[in-house]
This record gives C-alpha cells, sequence and structure tokens, in this order.
C-alpha cells in the first residue's frame, strides 16, 4: 500500500508543478469562478461544449498542491465526455473521497489518486472545488461557485 500511496503523491505533485491545459480557452462558450475560502484556492474553469460534449477545458488560478492537481487531473478526464458522464463522474469521484464503502477506486483512472484526501477532510473542498465550478459552468451559473 505505501507504494502505491508514494506513487498517488508524485502524480498529484507532478499536476501541481506543472498543471495540464492551464491558461485561458479562446473557443470557450462557458466558463465559471470557484473559490474555497477555507484554503484560499481560487479558479477559473473554460469550457468549450458543442452538443452536450465537452470539447475542450481550460483552467486558470491559484491554490494550493490538491486543488491544483484536481483541476489538472479532470481537466484531462473530461475531455470528450458528454455533460451527464461528467456529473455521473464526479459523484463517483466524490464517493471515493468521502466513503468508506465506495466502490473500488480504480475504474477512476487517474482520478483514483485522490483516494487518500479521504484521510484529511479539509482538504476534500480542495479536490472538489474544480468539479463544483465545472458543474457551474455548465449550468451557466453567473455568481462565483464558494464551497462554504
Ligand atoms: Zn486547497
Amino acid at each position: 500500500m505505501s507504494d502505491l500511496r508514494e506513487l498517488y503523491q508524485e502524480v498529484i505533485l507532478d499536476h501541481s508543478k506543472r498543471p495540464r491545459n492551464f491558461g485561458r480557452l479562446d473557443e470557450s462558450n462557458r466558463q465559471a469562478a470557484g473559490h474555497n475560502p477555507l484554503c484560499g484556492d481560487k479558479l477559473m474553469v473554460y469550457l468549450a461544449v458543442r452538443d452536450g460534449v465537452i470539447h475542450d477545458v481550460a483552467f486558470q488560478g491559484d491554490g494550493c498542491a490538491i486543488s491544483k492537481a484536481s483541476a489538472s487531473l479532470m481537466t484531462e478526464t473530461i475531455k470528450g465526455k458528454t455533460e451527464d458522464e461528467v456529473r455521473a463522474l464526479f459523484g463517483r469521484f466524490h464517493d471515493v473521497m468521502t466513503k468508506d464503502d465506495a466502490a473500488d477506486p480504480e475504474d477512476l483512472d487517474k482520478l483514483a489518486v485522490f483516494g487518500g484526501v479521504r484521510e484529511f477532510p479539509v482538504r476534500v473542498k480542495c479536490a472538489t472545488l474544480p468539479w463544483h465550478t465545472l458543474i457551474a459552468a455548465l449550468e451557466g451559473a453567473k455568481t462565483p461557485v464558494k464551497t462554504e
């Protein structure tokens, strides 16, 4: 288990130091802002959605390693998925971090690295902030999302 934990930490560190899909998205047609006052994480999520499919996604902002890595991995995971698939994925991702009896995280692919966050409940908000912001963007929210 400790090897796995080390691997997970490496993935999170890598994504927090070199976030993927970081920046603005010129062709974005949905966007939302998110803020986690508890930790100070702030970000913007930009989406290019066509026919209910996430064609492209990018994010900007600053925050702790967990929030940045989560945003980076989220952008990698959701490209090409439908809005419904993305919502279902967030539900399972959330379960893995909050429920002891959550389904096997293996099939969450890279998002499984956040399973360890379950031991640090205060960090769950850091990891879910990008996802809450994503859902707000899909729903066309006009006001920033707050985790508090
Ligand atoms: Zn944070």
